[in-house]
């Protein structure tokens, strides 16, 4: 099973992620996490990588390669679940080229579609697990109060004026990569609104349909 989550920022790919890998097992590559995982550990390359994201910039495509292709060969390439990658045309051919070396092509690309101010409400009410990477909504789904306060943060780029770059960022370079896989086949809308378990059946609901996953 190996298929991407493709959208904006906020269009909740992340929790998606985390569902699908509980329901089917899967490894995830998300570029946000490996990214947030270099630049905790504070050495020079963790402090460039913070530069380019802090204001809501992308990483440059050479560097997102190489984590991914790390993580993808840890991953072994069978059964994963892109989450965030590939975010530019340049990312998505590389991609193409690595998967079919490994005989593992995609078979699905999932594009949530979210309007932009639900997407503004979400990030700025959203806060992160350091530790963790689990996400919540300050009002919908709080952190539990037996949570070291700490380890709760507001991204930087979750800020109003970081979100916006991170919004215009996505519609000139991401954008352009929905086009790119709905050309090859692989492309599904579906709609980003709803609860976290309905977006999940309707991911699951193009997975079967795709025959990415059989039904029982
Ligand atoms: P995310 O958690 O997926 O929203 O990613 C957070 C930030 O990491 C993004 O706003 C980008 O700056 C950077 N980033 C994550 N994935 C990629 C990617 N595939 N290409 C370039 N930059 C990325």
């Amino acid at each position: 099973m190996r298929f991407a989550l493709f959208g904006p920022p906020g269009a909740g790919k992340g929790t998606q992620t985390a569902l699908l890998q509980q329901m089917f097992g899967l490894q995830s590559v998300s570029t946000g996490n490996l990214i947030r995982a270099a630049i905790l550990e504070d050495s020079p390359f963790g402090r460039e990588l913070n530069a380019y994201i802090q204001d809501g910039g992308l990483v440059p495509d050479e560097i997102v390669q190489i984590l991914a292709e790390a993580h993808l060969t840890n991953c072994g390439f069978k059964q994963f679940v892109l989450d965030g990658f590939p975010r530019t045309v340049v990312q998505a051919n590389w991609l193409h080229s690595l998967l079919r070396s490994k005989n593992a092509p995609l078979q699905a690309v999932i594009s949530i579609v979210v309007p932009d101010e639900v997407i503004l409400e979400r990030l700025s009410q959203r806060r992160i697990h350091k530790i963790t990477c689990e996400s919540y909504h300050l009002t919908l789904h709080p952190p539990p109060p037996d949570i070291d306060p700490d380890l709760i943060v507001h991204r930087s780029d979750d800020r109003v004026e970081a979100i916006q770059v991170r919004l215009a960022t996505y519609a000139k370079m991401t954008q352009p990569v929905s086009d790119y896989y709905r050309s090859v086949g692989l492309l599904t809308e579906i709609s980003g609104v709803g609860t976290n378990i309905e977006i999940r059946d309707r991911i699951v609901d193009v997975l079967e349909k795709r025959s990415v996953i059989q039904v029982v």
